[in-house]
């Protein structure tokens, strides 16, 4: 399918919401069956030396106080992941200053050799030769999240960097054999409806295995601290979108949905999103990776999981244990699978 721009903001400004939801959710069906893919998330350091004016890890936030997980915590937490139903492990930080690849290193490949699971990186920029080690150790996927494909925005938004040199790092990840993911944040302070539609139609022109986008929640810690949050409505919208014109890509319903509604979570699956990716941070320092406020607030990791199926269950959709690789991969693009690709149910929590 495509959509002009005209179309897509249309669409964003609340045309035809159920309908455009309903097609989400059949598109949604088509190539992934009723099964949802969960993922494990592992933030194992809130360190950050960067200064993205959203964040709460930014390195300026002199309030938050950080941690950085050992290696065996960051093993048992994935351990945790795999027994609770999750076939891939999110590895996921702030861009840490003294970056170790060979920590990312050596539990990638032990996730690998010991849990069976796939591993996803989240880390931020990575040389090429850390890349290149990452593959090696057996590292599947690797999220690295524009946020705003304006490049003016990005500027703002994103001291020091450029948008120009993100896209070059998501070719290069493309380039290592990563499945590749990178989203967007609606609701920053200068986008509107037709710069939101540009970052749509931009994501879908990369051909992306993953699309992350969740809402803006203003950090009270930050520089954008009370800036209305992201609307909710706004971000569903965006992300059906994005399901009609990206059929083959993973998209998660994501925790900043969560954090500004209660329901948020089960809303993202009715607009067609087919991956949750609860946190499997330990307990006594999750509430502490605060990116935005309301992240990990929860009622502990067993309890959450728990609540994660019953939401998915509750949609009539089936939550999947399954590794969940790209369709994209496993198909020529315009020729989606027919049925559900290597799922299987997880059990209870
Ligand atoms: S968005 Fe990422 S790179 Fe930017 S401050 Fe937050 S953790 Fe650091």
């Amino acid at each position: 399918m495509s959509l002009s721009l005209g179309q897509i903001i249309e669409l964003l400004e609340g045309a035809d919401a159920a309908d455009l939801f309903a097609e989400a959710r059949r598109v949604r069906e088509r190539v992934f069956g009723k099964f949802v893919f969960l993922r494990g998330v592992v933030e194992f350091s809130s360190y950050c030396r960067k200064q993205c004016l959203y964040c709460g890890l930014r390195a300026a936030n002199a309030s938050l106080a950080r941690y950085r997980l050992r290696e065996d915590q960051m093993l048992d937490a994935a351990r945790m992941a795999v027994d609770l139903g999750m076939g891939t492990v999110v590895l996921q930080s702030g861009e840490e200053p003294d970056f170790s690849s060979d920590l990312l290193e050596r539990v990638t490949a032990r996730i690998k050799e010991t849990l069976g699971a796939a591993v996803t990186l989240s880390v931020g920029d990575a040389s090429d030769e850390a890349l290149a080690r990452f593959r090696r150790a057996g590292a599947d996927r690797y999220l690295l999240k524009v946020e705003t494909m304006d490049a003016s925005l990005y500027a703002g938004l994103r001291p020091g960097d450029n948008l120009e040199k993100r896209l070059d790092r998501l070719e290069a990840l493309r380039s290592h054999g990563f499945e590749v993911g990178s989203g967007v944040i609606t609701g920053l302070p200068g986008q509107d409806a037709a710069s939101l539609a540009r970052d749509i139609l931009a994501l879908t022109a990369l051909q992306l295995d993953m699309i992350a986008v969740g809402p803006l929640v203003a950090h009270p810690d930050t520089p954008l601290a009370g800036a209305p949050h992201g609307s909710v409505a706004v971000c569903l919208r965006a992300l059906a979108i994005l399901r009609l014109l990206n059929p083959l890509a993973n998209i998660p319903a994501t925790s900043a949905l969560q954090a500004l509604a209660p329901d948020g979570r089960a809303r993202g699956l009715r607009a067609g999103c087919n991956v949750i990716m609860p946190s499997l941070t330990p307990q006594d320092v999750r509430g502490r990776y605060a990116i935005y406020p309301g992240k990990n607030i929860d009622p502990g990791i067993e309890k959450n999981i728990a609540g994660v199926k019953s939401v998915i269950r509750a949609e009539g959709l089936i939550p999947s244990d399954a590794p969940g690789p790209s369709p994209r991969r496993l198909h020529e693009p315009g020729s989606p699978p027919r049925g559900a690709v290597g799922h299987h149910a997880a059990g209870p929590a």
